[in-house]
């Protein structure tokens, strides 16, 4: 049984075609899954569908074998703060926070001692070059820094899923192999890794290969 799968999973926005179409797929434990396509095709709906943000029209989301999909938004919620990183196109920091507190901010409320998600984080910065930007508020840096500072979120948790919406579209090659490197050791670790992006060489170098269909 995978970490997580999708049986005939659909889905549309409302008064608008279908954006998903009975898919059915497995995102096996230790896997790292590239899901490819042009712009608009469906990428981010997946990863949200995934993540539990959007609730399918048809089908079902299943973690552990369990449909999930389904769940009142409360238990959705808790699911996705304990099995699952999240790294956005945007990168969804809090503004009024600075950037170290957005790192910690999951950690915390997962229950891991301050003191340690605080040594964790900064660590995990350092290793993305974006450890002096900590007590910076989003507002104050780049794109790209935001996106990695996402990401040292995303992983300060040790989630069993991390999704991941174009997470080295701002980057330059050399920072970009260090993102792919911690993501493709995040899932050696045993976690389901599942990323969006434009990038072929990305793509290719991931486990799996979805290409979804423009539309
Ligand atoms: P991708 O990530 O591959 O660029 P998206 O998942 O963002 O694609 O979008 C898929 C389709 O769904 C596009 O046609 C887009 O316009 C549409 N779409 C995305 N978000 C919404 C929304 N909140 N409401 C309505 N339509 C949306």
């Amino acid at each position: 049984m995978s970490l997580l799968a999708t049986e005939l999973l659909s889905f549309g926005y409302q008064n608008g075609e279908m954006v998903v179409r009975d898919l059915s797929v497995e995102f096996p434990s230790g896997s790292v899954t590239a899901l490819t396509g042009p712009s608009g095709c469906g990428k981010s709906t997946l990863l949200y569908l995934l993540g539990l943000m959007l609730r399918p029209v048809g089908g079902a989301v299943l973690l552990d074998g369990t449909p999930v999909h389904a769940l009142p938004d409360r238990e959705r919620a808790r699911l996705r703060a304990h099995h699952f990183g999240f790294v956005f196109q945007d990168a969804a920091l809090d503004p009024t926070r600075t950037v170290l507190d957005n790192v910690v901010e999951t950690a915390l409320y997962r229950g891991q001692p301050r003191r340690d998600a605080i040594s964790a984080a900064h660590r995990l910065m350092e290793r993305f070059g974006v450890q002096l930007r900590a007590t910076h508020k989003p507002g104050q840096i780049s794109g790209g820094q935001a996106q990695r500072i996402a990401l040292c979120r995303a992983l300060l948790t040790n989630p069993r899923v991390v999704l991941a919406d174009e997470p080295t579209g701002n980057l330059d090659p050399a920072t970009s192999a260090i993102v792919v490197e911690a993501l493709r050791e995040h899932a050696d670790g045993g976690a389901a890794v599942v990323i969006a992006t434009h990038d072929p060489a990305l793509a290719a170098a991931c486990d799996q290969h979805i290409a979804l269909d423009a539309r």
